[in-house]
């Protein structure tokens, strides 16, 4: 069964009404994961020229790989913690390359401080020296265990270095400091989203790369049971793809959004132990839910507030979890199912013993 992509991209494309897009040149970092590819799709569609780098580290060739064949689309595989120089003009760049799942920080922290240090700041760099503007994808983990909740952008975080998510939670704050160094000292045009979870096809669910929606999808429709960490009464705030797409391009694309850092994700708070039955029910599986210890420093709670999102941009979430959900199982019945499954270093076991 084949699955549409293109549903998705024309509901963003309807979403954004007329921003355009058209005759710019994007750099996208990490174009090849899971929300860049998405990105490099929609304004590929939108008449962008889109230039993906991404070292295929934790993205896939296999989700740009229908847009090889665009005359508006070039991918380059490459390290953007690594300098690299463009011949051509850009008009914006996207800096979202960086590992982003749990399972990772503890594998691989060095890459990840690498990405949203060194390879922010040759995306900043990038940025300079062709006048363009620049979007930094930051993340809700920059508010570490919040103790504000819900959480505005005013608020300065509760985070632990030295912990098992400071490799990630440091580097993306380190990052947001570096995008305001360049705007404050050069007056670039910077732009800072801090993502709320968000979930949606083409996210990875085999390896360390699983977070909970993948990881519940594929243990629900293999009737194993459901990894729930601790009692499952943390929350976080689950946003579709297209949601997060949508408000991204539209904080990229506003000229009013300019310098702004703006939080980008759904309101509505979930408990992950509701997450794991809405999963079953959806999936009509038997799988039984087992609990785990929860893993050291993982948030107990996760909500924005998007008042700055709504005001600034015009955005809110549109998508209801359970029409996501819906989404995400139909794409991982279609593309995933009956796949061999890498599981080692992902056990639940693993991790939350290790944490
Ligand atoms: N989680 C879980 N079981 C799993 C994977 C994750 O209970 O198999 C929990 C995890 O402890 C966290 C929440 O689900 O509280 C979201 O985890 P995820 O890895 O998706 O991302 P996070 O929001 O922690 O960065």
């Amino acid at each position: 069964m084949a699955w549409d992509y293109k549903r998705e991209v024309e509901a963003i494309q309807r979403h954004l009404g007329d921003l355009s897009f058209q005759e710019q040149r994007i750099l996208i970092t990490g174009g090849a994961g899971f929300l860049g590819s998405w990105m490099c799709d929609v304004l590929v569609s939108k008449g962008a020229e889109v230039v993906c780098i991404d070292n295929l580290a934790s993205g896939l060739r296999s989700n740009v790989a229908h847009l090889l064949e665009s005359k508006k689309f070039r991918f380059i595989e490459h390290d953007i913690s690594e300098p690299i120089s463009f011949s051509e003009k850009l008009d914006l760049v996207v800096h979202m390359a960086s590992r982003a799942s749990p399972f990772e920080f503890e594998h691989y922290p060095i890459e990840i401080l690498k990405a949203n240090t060194l390879g922010l700041m040759n995306s900043l760099e990038i940025a300079r020296h062709n006048d363009a503007r620049i979007l930094y994808t930051s993340t809700s983990e920059t508010y570490g265990n919040p103790q504000v909740v819900p959480t505005p952008e005013s608020y300065f975080g509760n985070v632990n270095a030295l912990g098992p998510r400071g490799c990630y939670d440091e580097a993306k704050r380190c990052g947001e400091a570096y995008v305001t160094a360049y705007k404050n000292q050069y007056g670039l045009d910077t732009r800072t989203a801090r993502i709320f979870n968000t979930y949606g096809p083409r996210m990875r669910f085999d390896g360390i790369y699983g977070r909970a929606i993948p990881r519940f999808v594929d243990q629900a429709l293999h009737n194993q049971t459901i990894t729930v960490f601790g009692d499952g009464s943390q929350t976080r705030s689950f946003t579709y793809l297209t949601d997060q797409i949508e408000g991204l391009l539209r904080l990229a694309a506003l000229d009013r959004a300019k310098g702004c850092v703006v939080n980008i994700g759904n309101d509505k708070e979930t408990t992950i132990l509701e997450l794991a039955r809405k999963v079953l029910e959806l999936t009509g599986s038997h799988s039984e839910i087992a609990y785990y210890p929860l893993p050291k420093d993982d948030p107990l709670r996760r909500r924005p507030v998007i008042t700055r999102a709504r005001e600034l941009l015009g955005w809110e979430p549109k998508v209801p979890l359970e029409e996501g959900l819906s989404r995400t199982i139909e794409w991982y019945m279609a593309a995933n199912l009956g796949k061999p499954k890498e599981r080692e270093g992902s056990r639940a076991e693993d991790r939350s013993q290790k944490g």
